[in-house]
């Protein structure tokens, strides 16, 4: 095995290519930015800048417009982007849904929308949370059911991400009874499908769901009332869904945890550039006080461990290793990277003292973003919980 810890030239490439296109949302274009997303103004612009990089093409075959380069050059592009102070986020949804569709999808899907969605004209989101089910996904209750060459899809999601930008969603649903499929080999995939569902579809209700705070999207609950969608709209197979998804799953982790990554980065460069300048005793930088420096060192410390995690997890999917392995590395990607992102928000905050609560600095909306990944897109217990089954054996206690 050779270990190679320099980045191919491809790779560079797209990260510089994301720190020349975003430099003006980071200087002149900075406040512009930041009024859209506190007013949730979705910005087209900038989506578009993404799409002329080639972001939503990474995870997309060549024949469909994609450069396929993979998911490792994305974390990284990704890894830029929230380094820059930027939240990719529905950038992340569509992403993630671009990689189930080049895996799972017929031709016909790939063709109808994958080449829309490299050029930026389509955004996906991504629609599994069901208010009763919540973490247990399997209990899910909207239903799906053949009706000649179509399906008939009735029940309800929540907390669903910027429904009100996309065009389409990858929606899970149940298409065979939890018992009944618990009875059959296909027990353990759960009787889920997934379908592309077109977000204004006659029959579905958007309702918003009023957030405690701005992360430029909204979020909704959606209700389906009769909502019919042609059987050819079927990702993967019919009942397996839970193995189709995990390939929407395990990059969504994987890119959550570069976007915490780039957290980090963004707040322990801002906090120690902080530190290098600000005298408040006598001449010496408050850098200089071990009090200060300590807790930068240890989150730098954090974030270049947990930073490996990301870049071994994004390699192992490319490289398409088993789906459970994959699956440990995307969680522990996330868990640590989310963790990391956490306390460097918060060390930098110290250190940046009463300065840090200002709208300028901008590192109030990081902590919502940093601790809101360690909920989502599954939670800390969760993760613990699948490492503890999946990597140590243990015994289920749920
Ligand atoms: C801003 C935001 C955006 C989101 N976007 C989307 C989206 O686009 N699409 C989508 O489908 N979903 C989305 N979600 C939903 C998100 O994935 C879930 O909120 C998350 O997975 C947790 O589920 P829950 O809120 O129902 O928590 P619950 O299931 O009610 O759990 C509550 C707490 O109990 C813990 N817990 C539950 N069971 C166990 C157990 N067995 N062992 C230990 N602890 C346990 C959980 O970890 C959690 O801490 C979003 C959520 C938020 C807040």
């Amino acid at each position: 095995m050779s270990l190679n810890f320099d980045f191919s030239e491809e790779n560079t490439m797209l990260v510089s290519a994301v720190g020349d296109a975003l430099r003006p949302w980071t200087g002149e274009r900075k406040a512009e930015l930041r009024e859209m997303v506190n007013s949730s103004v979705f910005p087209a612009e900038l989506w578009q800048t993404f799409a002329e990089i080639g972001l939503m093409g990474c995870l997309v075959p060549e024949q469909y417009g994609g450069t396929d380069v993979g998911l490792l050059p994305l974390a990284l592009a990704f890894e830029k982007i929230a380094a820059m102070g930027i939240s990719p986020n529905i950038l992340l949804v569509t992403c993630m849904d671009s990689a189930c569709l080049a895996r799972n999808a017929s031709d016909l899907i790939k063709e109808q929308y994958l080449p829309g969605i490299v050029s930026g004209q389509i955004k996906f989101c991504f629609a599994i949370t069901e208010a009763d089910a919540g973490t247990n996904s399997f209990n899910m209750k909207t239903q799906a059911v053949a009706e000649g060459d179509s399906y008939i899809i009735n029940g309800s999601k929540t907390f669903i991400s910027g429904v009100e930008v996309a065009d389409y969603m990858l929606l899970v649903v149940r298409t065979t009874a939890r018992e009944e499929s618990l009875k059959t080999d296909m027990g353990q995939y759960h009787g889920l499908s997934l379908f592309v569902v077109p977000t204004d579809a006659p029959g579905i209700e958007k309702q918003p769901l009023p957030m405690g705070f701005n992360e430029g999207v909204g979020q909704y609950t959606l209700f389906f009332d009769n909502v019919e969608v042609p059987a050819n709209q079927l990702v993967g197979d019919l009942d397996m869904g839970a193995l189709v998804m995990f390939n929407s799953l395990n990059p969504e982790r994987i890119l959550a945890g570069a976007m915490c990554s780039g957290m980090s980065e963004n707040c322990i460069g801002m906090a120690s550039e902080y530190a290098r300048e600000r005298k408040v005793f006598r001449d010496t930088p408050i850098g200089a006080y071990q009090g200060i420096a300590h807790p930068l060192a240890m989150a730098k410390a954090e974030h270049e461990a947990a930073r490996m995690m990301m870049l071994k997890a994004a390699w192992a999917y490319d490289s398409k290793w088993d789906a459970a392995k994959v699956g440990s590395l995307a969680n522990m990607c996330k868990l640590l990277n989310a963790d990391s992102a956490i306390h460097s928000v918060d060390v930098a905050i110290e250190t940046l003292g009463g300065s840090a609560f200002t709208e300028e600095q901008g590192l109030l909306p990081l902590w919502n973003g940093a601790r809101l990944l360690k909920t989502a897109p599954v939670s800390k217990e969760m993760i613990l919980n699948f490492i503890a089954e999946w990597e140590l054996g243990l015994p289920k206690s749920y």
